[in-house]
């Protein structure tokens, strides 16, 4: 019977590979190698974006160990799973992911591992009225940039953690409450930082269209380079629109993302150049991706600062 289930494991393991492209060399390699790291009493639990994993490893406190895929850097439009990353999932309890087409090519993997454990897309919980929508109608999945909508996903994602671990509900409970708190004080923080920047130099452009949610909030105009997902190339037109923006309203200064190539945005800098513009390049935000894990950048609420203390000081002129 136990050697049956080993086999039924392996083969399991197996078809996940295969679903998630990983070659059938490194899977047969692997396979014999198969161990689950001693069980404690801690919930495993393992998510694609930091965004999801840090957060959720304060709500979940000493109750669970979270893990994310994707590190800093890491573009999840274009990400795909690793053989690491199979072992991963394969042994966690309970699978966090955003949803709304951002890990674009992990779908099928999560599908397959969601008949044995919770997998849930949290940004699929939330109230769909309150997503936004680009021209072609595609759902705009970087939602961790509106702070309500994130509270949605993220209390979504703490109920699984309840289901799964009733005993401890009372203290994810707690936690959630206590990091709710930490977020309306940063939603406050951030609206009182950015109003100060005046109207017609609230324009934020970017390589990619991270940061829609963001603009909504603060009454920021946006504009990416590319649309909402990274798959597509960016195009000579995309760069002259950007530049005629620029120069139209006079933008001081333009910013490159964390998970992005930042030749389109230099690009753009030279553009504006020879249009006689003089644009800076304001800094680094984090869009799809976190700092590095230990320091500010790489928690959910020091990310998100230093994105509005980059983009108050590049727009206004001002001190940080
Ligand atoms: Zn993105």
């Amino acid at each position: 019977m136990e050697i049956r289930k080993k086999k039924n494991r392996k083969w399991k393991r197996w078809a996940l590979m295969m679903l998630a492209g990983v070659s059938l060399l490194a899977a047969c390699q692997s396979a014999g190698s198969s161990t689950r790291i001693a069980d404690n009493s801690q919930l495993k639990v393992v998510t694609t974006i930091a965004q999801i994993a840090e957060p959720m490893s304060v709500i979940g406190g000493d109750r669970v160990r979270v893990e994310s895929l994707m590190g800093p850097g890491v573009d999840p439009h274009l990400y795909k799973a690793t053989q690491g990353d199979i072992g991963k999932l394969d042994s966690s309890d309970v699978i966090f992911y955003n949803g709304l087409h951002l890990e674009a090519n992990m779908l099928k993997v999560f599908e397959e591992l969601g008949k044995s454990r919770p997998v849930l897309a949290i940004g699929e919980a939330v109230n769909a009225e309150q997503l936004l929508k680009d021209e072609e109608g595609a759902i705009d999945p970087h939602i961790w940039f509106d702070i309500d909508l994130w509270k949605q996903a993220l209390a979504a994602a703490t109920e699984v953690l309840k289901q799964a671990s009733p005993e401890d509900a009372d203290y994810f409970e707690s936690n959630k409450e206590a990091y709710f708190r930490q977020m309306d004080e940063l939603k406050l923080e951030a609206a009182a930082k950015l109003s100060q920047i005046p109207k017609e130099k609230r324009v934020l452009v970017t390589a990619h269209d991270a940061f829609g949610y963001f603009g909504r909030m603060y009454d920021i105009e946006v504009v990416g380079l590319q649309g909402l997902s990274t798959e597509d190339e960016v195009s000579l037109s995309d760069i002259e629109e950007t530049v005629k923006l620029l120069v139209d309203y006079q933008v001081p200064a333009v910013f490159i993302e964390s998970s992005i190539n930042p030749d389109s945005i230099q690009a753009v800098i030279e553009g504006a150049k020879k249009a006689g513009l003089t644009v800076s390049l304001g800094g680094e935000l984090f869009s799809d991706a976190m700092g590095d894990a230990g320091t500010e950048e790489g928690t959910y609420l020091g990310m998100y600062r230093h994105n509005v203390n980059t983009i108050f000081v590049a727009l206004n002129g001002g001190e940080g």
